[in-house]
């Protein structure tokens, strides 16, 4: 038998069993009502930023854009060509300014 009114394990409050969504399987119900269940939902989503399809770097207009994390830091979303001259680059990033100077003496 299952009990026509439940208390919600987020917000404490007892509501009817009709607030709960279903898990899927059987008749088993989520413990956390519809209402937190939705700002548990909205939560999980990722943060949508602008989405511009531009490389932050070459401002190249792809389909596709990779995030990239330098030092667990998320640098933005590059296309392919940066994000491989990125990573073949991330271990001597700090030596870019030389890398610069050197290539503008020749
Ligand atoms: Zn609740
Ligand atoms: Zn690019």
């Amino acid at each position: 038998m299952t009990e026509p009114w439940k208390t919600c394990t987020k917000c404490n409050q007892t509501k009817p069993i009709e607030n709960y969504y279903r898990t899927g399987e059987g008749d088993k119900q989520h413990s956390s009502c519809e209402a937190c269940y939705e700002v548990q939902v909205a939560r999980n989503k990722k943060p949508v930023r602008p989405y511009s399809k531009h490389c932050d770097i070459c401002d190249r207009k792809e389909d596709e854009l990779l995030g990239f994390l330098v030092k667990d830091k998320d640098r933005g979303e590059i296309c392919r060509g940066c994000y491989y001259v990125l990573s073949s680059l991330e271990p001597r990033l700090h030596l870019l300014p030389n890398i610069l100077t050197y290539l503008e003496k020749f």
